[in-house]
């Protein structure tokens, strides 16, 4: 790996591309995160795999055409998982309501489906796999997941997506009050870039 390997991320996503670097920094890492805007903008990519893996590969592919030879793609595929809904959005997540990928029609449209689902039976669980190709043919794969309640109504307007509706396990209020800080410290996102990161120290010390 050289000094400072540069992974770009392979996301539209203003807010996954807003998570990761912080991540990035709070492990201090020997990289340097940059969006796929400096390369134009990341294509679109039909998400049609049915797993968070394949999607991921999708994203993390259709970068790479576009990147400077020895850089990686690292791209994000997430989603929540809804017991009472047989985990379901799930890797449909971002369409949830509609084809559009609307995040507050995404969120009213959970409110809506599980008004009625009693207190017992409100778990959930967030997954993230995050996933990194490069050129050479590495391609390395992380994932991790967050379990918790959805609440009644959404409270708070941090974060994104599902967030207002979303109280992480062992605490009563949702992603969308609790402290970006806190996000960082328990989401499934802040796992699987753990594991990545521990990949990535693992590929330094050699
Ligand atoms: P995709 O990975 O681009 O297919 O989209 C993931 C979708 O899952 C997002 O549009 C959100 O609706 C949801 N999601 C993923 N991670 C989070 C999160 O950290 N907070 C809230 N919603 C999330």
């Amino acid at each position: 790996m050289t000094v400072r390997q540069v992974i770009y991320l392979a996301s539209g996503n203003a807010h996954k591309v807003h998570e990761l670097p912080r991540l990035a920094d709070a492990e201090q890492l020997p990289v340097e995160i940059r969006s796929a805007r400096e390369v134009g903008g990341m294509p679109d990519v039909v998400e049609d795999t049915g797993t968070f893996e394949g999607n991921a590969g999708k994203k993390a592919a259709a970068l790479l055409p576009l990147l400077p030879p020895e850089a990686w793609a690292l791209a994000d595929d997430s989603g929540i998982c809804v017991d009472a809904l047989d985990g379901q959005p799930g890797v449909e997540s971002a369409y949830f309501a509609g084809e559009d990928g609307d995040d507050d029609a995404n969120l009213a449209k959970l409110v809506r489906v599980m008004r009625d689902v009693p207190a017992d039976k409100r778990g959930a669980h967030y997954v993230c796999v995050l996933r990194l190709r490069a050129t050479t043919g590495l391609d390395e794969l992380f994932t991790g997941t967050c379990d918790g309640m959805l609440q009644v109504e959404p409270e708070g307007t941090g974060a994104f997506g599902y967030d207002p509706l979303f109280a992480p396990a062992g605490y009563g209020q949702t992603f969308g009050l609790l402290s970006p800080e806190t996000k960082q410290a328990l989401s499934h996102r802040a796992k699987a870039w753990n594991a990545l990161a521990d990949w990535i120290r693992s590929q330094t010390v050699r």
